[in-house]
């Protein structure tokens, strides 16, 4: 696993806490999954900044993107001068045992649940270093006034890692990134002033062909819920599949992401051109 990180940006205290994030993936042992042979959970982790000031932080407040409850940075810590993002790609083993169609791989739901334990776990280290080189810090979903509301949380990581320059949404409301979309994300808020991490995207949707010119399509036939449609996802479709169907199953692990394997967007931005994988049935009563 190596510690390189491109996406790091110029801010050496960045960089550093790139090598860091990645040392710590490589070396500890909550980042492999003991039942299934120490199989790693995560590879490499990207890292991305935003300011604490983007104006993004207030848009998503629209209730069309996520409401009025989700916090500024701001909100959050007083002071706030830099949100810190990071990506943490599944690695291939977990992403190819998921390539199965239906219930979800038992190699998935553990990366998905204690992937989540060891996601914690980084949340606070990369808290502790951020206060170590002088700054305060805070993690929003370790914090008592997290919430979530109508299934909308009060801090999105997804949206963090937008800001931060980490990636583009897709039809299947993943956040696409340049190692993919099958992952987890984790975000701190510091009042260190970090350099702010270019956004190589001008639109929110700019990697997902569906969204952007009708290419792709994929995850809509892998969906096995139907959450998935030409129009968009139905959060309470997938919620009933994973809370109905997957967790009897599994309890107390749950996940699903079919929607986030074998489709092109997997492990990296898909290819602007991808061809249709999905075609819209006609429409009732036009006849050729
Ligand atoms: S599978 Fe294709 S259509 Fe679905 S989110 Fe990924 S890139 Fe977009
Ligand atoms: S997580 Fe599973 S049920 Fe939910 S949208 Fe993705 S494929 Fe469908």
């Amino acid at each position: 696993m190596s510690t390189e990180n491109p996406e790091s940006g110029q801010d050496p205290r960045v960089a550093e806490i790139a090598v860091r994030l990645a040392r710590a993936c490589h070396r500890e042992t909550g980042n492999r999954l003991a039942a299934h042979g120490g199989m790693p959970t995560y590879d490499t982790p990207l890292v991305g900044v935003a300011a604490a000031c983007d104006p993004l932080f207030e848009r998503y407040k629209d209730p069309a993107i996520i409401g009025l409850h989700h916090r500024t940075p701001g909100g959050w810590l007083p002071g706030a001068a830099a949100v810190v993002s990071y990506f943490l790609p599944f690695s291939a083993e977990v992403r190819t045992a998921n390539h199965i169609p239906g219930l979800p791989a038992p190699e998935w739901v553990a990366a998905r649940f204690e992937g989540e334990a060891f996601n914690d776990f980084l949340r606070d280290r990369l808290a502790d270093w951020l206060r170590g080189m002088g700054g305060e810090a805070i993690v929003p979903c370790h914090t008592p006034e997290f919430q979530i509301v109508a299934r909308r949380s009060n801090w999105s990581e997804r949206h963090a890692a937008h800001a931060a320059g980490l990636g583009t949404f897709g039809l299947s409301r993943s956040l696409i990134t340049a190692r993919g979309t099958a992952g987890r994300f984790g975000s701190v808020i510091t009042t260190l002033p970090l350099e702010p991490t270019p956004r190589p995207y001008s639109g929110p949707f700019d990697y997902c062909p569906w969204l952007m010119s009708g290419g792709c399509g994929a995850c809509i036939p892998r969906c096995p819920s139907e959450a998935i449609t030409p129009e968009g996802k139905d959060i309470a479709r997938c919620a009933h599949h994973l809370d109905h169907v997957v967790r009897p199953v599994f309890a107390p692990r749950y996940g699903c992401g079919k929607c986030q394997t074998a489709v092109p967007c997997e492990h990296g931005i898909p290819n602007p051109g991808t061809r249709p994988m999905f075609r819209r049935a006609p429409a009732a009563g036009i006849s050729g």
